[in-house]
Order: C-alpha cells, then sequence, then structure tokens
C-alpha cells in the first residue's frame, strides 16, 4: 500500500478540481459596465434591482432584496418581522454562527433546538417541545442545501402562531416536493459570501412570498429612506444593507450558472455516495425523499476515526488535504462555542444563561464526528468523484495495515 502524502508519500489526486469562485468573461462585462456608468451605488443605478427581480424570479417568490452579507440578511428580515427584546427564536444547534448571533443582535434570545442525525436539519419533535410564550419565531436551516421538513415545520409554526425565516444560505434554488426553498416561510434568507453557491465575495440577500413585507424591508435597509427621497425623510428606523452596484453585476453572472452547477453537482453528489456506499467508516448526510433538488452546498459525511486505525477526524482532514482533496471539519455546536459558554453579549433576557441546559445530543455528535467536502469539487468530473473516493480509501488503507503489523 503506497505510503500516505501526509507523512511524504506521493500525492493521489495529479489533475486540478475545478477552482472556486468561477467566472467568466460575463463578470468582468458586467462590472465593467457598472465601473463606467459611475453609478457604483444601487440607488443610481440598476443592477441590484435587476439582480432582486431575477433571484425572486428564480424561487417563484414574491419580491427578493439584496443586501450587504448571509449575516445582515438575517438581522434585516427579523427586524421585518418585529422581533426584539423579549422574544425567543428557535435555532437548529447545528449551523453556522450567524444564524444565531443574529437574533442577538435584535435583541432576542437564539434557543438552540437539536437536529436529525440523518438530514443534519432542524427535528420538527424536538421543534415543538422547545416552543414557549415567549417564542416568536423559527429559523430552519437548509443544510448543506437539503430542504428541511417543511411540512411539518409550517404545521407546527401555524399551530403555535409563529414565524418562520429560512436560512437558506446553502440552498440556492434547492427544492421540497418540487417547491424552491425560500417560498416556505415568512421570509427566507441567503448568503453570496465568497464560498457559497453564487458569489460576489460578500453578499446576501431576503426574499419572500408575502408582498406586504417589502416596502418595510427596503426602508430598514436603507437607513428608513424611501425609494426616490431627496429630502432626507427617514420614515423608519433602518441600518445600511444595500448592496452595491459591482456585488450586483457579479452576482447577475453567477446566477445564469446556478441552475446547470445546481443539476452537477446532484449528478456528482450520487455518484460519490455510491463510490464511498463500501467504505465503513464513512457515512454520507442522508436525505430525505421528499427533497427534489438539493444544492449540494457541502458534501458532509461522518468519519468514524475507530474504522480508520484511530485517526482522529483533523489528522484525517490534513490527510486529505496533502493527497489533495479539500475537506473541513464540520461547523461547532452553536451553544457550545466560547462566545454563548462565557456569555459574551448584553443581553435582553435573564443576565447568565445556563446553555449547557440545552442538551443536543445529535447536533454534539455531528459536530465532533462530520467533515465535509466544498461544493466546487462537485462540479468536477466523474474521474474526479473516483480519485475523491480513491483517496479515502487510501487513507483506510494505509491506517489499517500500519495497525496490524
Ligand atoms: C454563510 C452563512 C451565513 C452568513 O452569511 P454571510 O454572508 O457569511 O454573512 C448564515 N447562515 C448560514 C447557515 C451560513 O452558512
Amino acid at each position: 500500500m503506497s505510503k500516505l502524502a501526509i507523512y511524504g508519500g506521493e500525492k493521489l489526486k495529479k489533475t486540478p478540481f475545478p477552482q472556486w469562485p468561477m467566472y467568466s468573461e460575463r463578470e468582468l462585462t458586467l462590472v465593467e459596465e457598472v465601473i463606467r456608468s459611475r453609478k457604483w451605488w444601487r440607488i443610481a443605478g440598476s443592477k441590484a434591482d435587476e439582480l432582486d427581480r431575477e433571484f425572486a424570479r428564480l424561487h417563484q417568490a414574491d419580491w427578493a432584496l439584496s443586501v450587504t452579507t448571509g449575516t445582515h440578511a438575517i438581522e434585516l428580515a427579523l427586524a421585518v418581522l418585529e422581533i426584539g427584546a423579549g422574544d425567543e427564536v428557535l435555532i437548529p444547534s447545528f449551523t453556522f454562527m450567524s444564524t444565531a448571533t443574529a437574533v442577538l443582535y435584535c435583541n432576542a434570545k437564539p434557543v438552540p433546538v437539536d437536529v436529525d442525525p440523518e438530514t443534519f436539519c432542524m427535528d420538527p419533535a424536538v421543534l415543538e417541545q422547545a416552543i414557549t410564550p415567549a417564542t416568536k419565531a423559527i429559523i430552519p436551516v437548509h443544510m448543506a442545501g437539503h430542504s428541511c421538513d417543511m411540512d411539518a415545520i409550517c404545521k407546527i409554526a401555524a399551530k403555535h402562531n409563529l414565524l418562520i425565516i429560512e436560512d437558506a444560505s446553502h440552498a440556492h434554488g434547492a427544492e421540497w416536493k418540487g417547491k424552491r426553498v425560500g417560498c416556505f416561510g415568512d421570509i427566507a434568507t441567503f448568503s453570496f459570501q465568497n464560498g457559497k453557491l453564487a458569489t460576489a465575495g460578500e453578499g446576501g440577500a431576503v426574499m419572500s412570498r408575502r408582498p406586504e413585507l417589502k416596502e418595510r424591508a427596503f426602508l430598514i435597509h436603507s437607513v428608513g429612506r424611501p425609494t426616490g427621497d431627496r429630502l432626507y425623510s427617514h420614515i423608519h428606523l433602518g441600518s445600511n444593507y444595500r448592496m452595491t452596484e459591482l456585488q450586483a453585476a457579479v452576482l447577475l453572472a453567477q446566477l445564469e450558472r446556478l441552475e446547470d452547477q445546481n443539476a452537477q453537482r446532484e449528478k456528482n453528489a450520487a455518484i460519490l455516495d455510491r463510490l464511498l456506499g463500501d467504505t465503513d467508516g464513512i457515512k454520507p448526510q442522508g436525505k430525505d425523499t421528499r427533497v427534489t433538488l438539493n444544492t449540494h452546498y457541502m458534501y458532509m459525511f461522518y468519519y468514524d476515526a475507530a474504522k480508520f486505525g484511530g485517526m482522529d477526524r483533523i489528522t484525517f482532514v490534513d490527510a486529505m488535504i496533502a493527497e489533495g482533496v479539500p475537506a473541513f471539519v464540520a461547523y461547532a455546536e452553536i451553544h457550545k462555542t466560547e462566545v454563548f459558554k462565557e456569555n459574551r453579549f448584553r443581553t435582553h433576557f435573564e443576565e447568565r444563561v445556563d446553555w449547557n441546559a440545552y442538551a443536543t445530543p445529535n447536533a454534539e455528535k455531528i459536530a465532533a464526528e462530520v467533515i465535509w467536502l466544498p461544493h466546487h469539487l462537485l462540479l468536477g468530473t466523474e474521474e474526479d468523484m473516483k480519485d475523491i473516493a480513491r483517496v479515502i480509501k487510501k487513507i483506510k488503507a494505509a491506517n489499517n495495515k500500519k495497525k496490524t503489523k
């Protein structure tokens, strides 16, 4: 068996994966157009308006509004829905930190809810138990592009009169039962950060099927000024979450590729599932059969170190990187991070929360055992998928050989 690259052996992956972000002449043309126009902010230009329309059309939503970042999109969504001090918001305990911090930024309390051990999405059964008289909203996260169980979540929300903000940062164009995500709840949020499925380096969007929320969203995102205002008539409290025309130009070009790339990722994820099917110790994120389009922002899998001769997870990740396959460990369990454990924020709820009281064992296990591969690997060829499987099998064989020697 060949020596691992991490220990000085030859690197297995010889040909490069597709790089991310991707661009073509299209991005350059649209950005140049904006630069030459001298209309660099959306109030003067038309690119962000165009992006809003295009993004809403893509998801069959009533409207969308481009913003600075995905984090700001969640803050804005909460502000539009008037969630604040005294309110509790249910979030999955396994997600990127912004889902939780956005709630703190609007002075409400994020309440962590456990996720399903197969899909890594909010578990509706646990969700219902976490509801209190203070609960105002739920933020389901479509983890890695796999839609949450929106049937169950919408039913619970309706029963308890709760608002839903879908955090679709991983799920541009994803579907639940043939319908695009982002149109099940009250508002959905997206991220266009550098690694996301469409990007301008930074960026985000809020989107909704509720027309009556559009104007308030625009006002809050533009310091409270109505469209066309020349008299400094600030008619609502707001911040500045406006996307630049340069960002919007890049994103218009990025979105032209999104649907084809989503299809390519689905195809390759299925190939990789098949190739890894017989590898004891690797168990990919499961799929609810009601998911009709999974965008695969991350290819996630449980890693069982015991089946790999005891090689710990981070060393395994380093070994994959050394063989030429980029890989990462999963997010931390949200309320076990230092910011939460030490209550490093001013609160409008009880002064010091014992976050340990929130037991979310599935999230704990995922945070401790899961590894993910970035989505651009899934934009490669079938041979690229075979190389990923070969790298994992090479590491496994080398470790198990060492052990039996
Ligand atoms: C990326 C991400 C965000 C935040 O988006 P930014 O654009 O990086 O601010 C929020 N939620 C989830 C689940 C994310 O992955």
